[in-house]
Formats: structure tokens, sequence, C-alpha cells
């Protein structure tokens, strides 16, 4: 059976004329799931019981399985048993700005990224749109407070689950549906290119960030097999019809992975790849973990790479961290459940 929680609201109006019912039902139901947010559909008093009969019988409004939360400061992580018993992990941040919630799309990952712990487990299936939204909404509801900021940076490639994702974005991006702001909202990609492009026509002004994590083909090579199929002279080209069909800025995440990405040179020759673009760097201090062999980067050699980023007027921030206690690295936590 469907989920609810994966239904568009043009889907939920198609639904509705299709049974021979009406359209508005479409704009009321949202309003019951997302504004007044019940759990059954027994408290819904302005649509008829053999409507809403029709529905339960097409849709599902289950929710998932929280099996594990672990909380420190400003961080709080959450791991998700899904109905097939597969597990995916959220987690939410604090900020002085709000509350901010790191989002899986898959279970899984193909990417194979070398520093990354998520890709050590081959891509076992994508997340449907109602996983996506029920991460939110689920942990809004045990948080008891708003959450104001999407990133789609957990377990798993966005881009490599376009559709779902797409669905994911116009659910709570919609007035009646979680009314999150665009702008609010980030995508993550290790950089599919073809999906880059598609993105670059819809409409939504969700934030795109690549994690480029390397300033040339050798060493990006090296980190991320995705390079082989999209190298930089693929890529930047990419990036750059994005920004001129949508207008917008871009975000580089770069991992700073002590002595593979992280020298004088390497800062460098990131400040030409990135000249002429309209974007921020995002240094991020890696989180290293107990499996995989790369370390991270001192805090001088970071403040120095930092430095000759801003000499060379790139807009460059250093990533805030949080929950280096609690497991919070993208796919740590599922990994200590399934021990693998
Ligand atoms: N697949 C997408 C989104 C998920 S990963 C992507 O590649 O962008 C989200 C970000 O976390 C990526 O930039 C990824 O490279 C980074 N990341 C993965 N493992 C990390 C670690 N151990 N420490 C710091 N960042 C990590």
């Amino acid at each position: 059976m469907k989920n609810i929680y994966g239904c568009t609201l043009e889907d939920l109006e198609k639904y509705f004329i299709q049974i021979g019912s009406r359209k508005f039902h479409a704009l009321q139901l949202f309003s019951w799931l997302y504004e007044k947010r019940i759990e059954d559909y027994s408290m819904i008093t302005n649509i008829k019981k053999e409507v809403l009969d029709s529905l339960s019988k097409e849709y599902s409004i289950a929710r998932l399985q929280i099996v594990d939360v672990q909380e420190d400061t400003d961080v709080c992580k959450y791991l998700f048993e899904l109905e097939d018993k597969e597990h995916i992990e959220a987690v939410l941040m604090r900020h002085d700005y709000g509350n901010s919630i790191c989002i899986s799309s898959q279970v899984g990952c193909n990417m194979g990224c070398k520093f990354c712990e998520s890709g050590r487990r081959k891509k076992v299936r994508n997340l449907e749109t109602y996983e996506m939204v029920l991460q939110l909404l689920m942990i809004e509801k045990l948080l008891g407070e708003r959450i104001s900021h999407v990133v789609v940076m957990g377990i798993g490639e966005p881009f490599d689950n376009y559709d779902n994702l797409i669905r994911f974005f116009e659910i709570i991006n919609h007035p009646k549906g979680l009314a999150i702001g665009a702008r609010h909202i980030t995508v993550s990609t290790c950089g599919l290119v073809p999906k880059i492009l598609e993105f670059s026509t819809f409409p939504l002004q969700i934030n795109l960030a690549i994690s480029l994590h390397a300033p040339n083909n050798e060493v990006r090579d090296r980190i991320m097999p995705i390079n082989k199929a999209y190298p930089l002279e693929v890529l930047i080209p990419a990036i750059k019809t994005y920004l001129e069909r949508t207008n917008r800025r871009v975000t580089f995440e770069y991992i700073l992975l002590k002595d593979i990405n992280d020298s004088d040179e390497c800062a460098l020759e990131l400040s030409h790849l990135v000249k002429d673009i309209n974007c921020y760097i995002n240094l991020i201090p890696y989180n290293e973990t107990n499996n995989l062999d790369f370390m991270r980067t001192n805090t001088v050699q970071i403040m120095r790479f930092y430095d000759i980023l801003k000499k060379n007027n790139i807009n460059v921030t250093i990533r805030k961290e949080f929950g280096g206690k609690i497991s919070a690295a993208c796919g740590q936590l599922r990994s200590k459940k399934e021990e693998l």
C-alpha cells in the first residue's frame, strides 16, 4: 500500500477527482496532515466517511519507527527503522538562526567516496518520498519545536533518487504542507552532472551544494569514483550552466583530509578553479571514523588553507562542528547499529 505522506497536493487532487469526489478535499487533507498533524483519518471532520474509507484503503497513514536517539548539547541524532527493517539516520542541529535537520535520501549509497562511512554499504534502495517527509515530521513532533531548515546531506546521493527528492521538496515547501521556504532547503550532490542540469530548471529556489573535496582531477579521482564519470572539466561547466539559468550561488563543500587535499598548493589551485564562479566554499574538518584510513587536518593547517582562499578573494567559511561525541558523521550511527 502507498503512504499518504508521499503525496503532493496535485497527487491528492488527482486522486479525489478520480474517485468521483471533490478536488478541494486535497487541500483539506493537506491541512489535517501538516497543520493539525493528525495521525488517524478518523479525526478528519470535513470529508465524508465513504471518501475517507476509500482513501484509507489506498493510502496508509503509518509512520516510521525511531529506534535510537542520541543527544548532545546542540545536536540530536535519530535512527529510524523502515518497514522493511532497514535503517537510516537523521540529525537535528540547533543553530542560533533556528533548528536544522539533515536527512537521508537512500538506504546505503553507491557513490563509493573513499572517506565516507555511508558508502561502505552499497545502496539497498532509494527512500520513498514519504520516508523523507516523515523524518522531518516525526522529529518535529518528538522535539515539540519547529524545524526551519532542511539539508539533504545524510546517507545517500539525493540526485541518484531524483524524482522522489523533487516530490519531497514540493511537499515540504508547500504553504499548506510543511511550509519550509525554498531558501531554507539545501541539497548536496557528489556531482551527478545530468541531474545538476535538470535541477537548474526546477522552479523552486532550493540551495545547491556540491561535494568538491579536491582542486584537480588527480586528487578527486583518488577519493571520489564519481569523478571518473564526470571529471572537473565536465562538472564545472555544468555548474556554470546551473548558475546562469538560476541566477543563484552554489556552495562547494571541501573536507580537509590530512596530506591528501590540504596543502597550501591545493588551496591555491582551488582558488583558481572557482575564481570566476559565484560560490561559497565550506571547509569541513574531517570527522574521523574507526573504519577508515583518513585523518583530519590539524587546526593550524585548516586556518592556513582558509587564509589562502581569503587572500584570493574567495568566500569561505569553516563548518561549525556538531556531534563528534555521538557518531554524527554521515552513516556512523547506522554502521554501529548494524556492526559493519
Ligand atoms: N551524497 C551527497 C550527500 C551526502 S554526504 C554528497 O556527496 O554531497 C554529505 C556531505 O558529508 C558530503 O560533502 C560528504 O562528502 C561529507 N562527508 C562524508 N563523510 C564525512 C566525514 N567523515 N566527515 C566530514 N564530512 C563527511
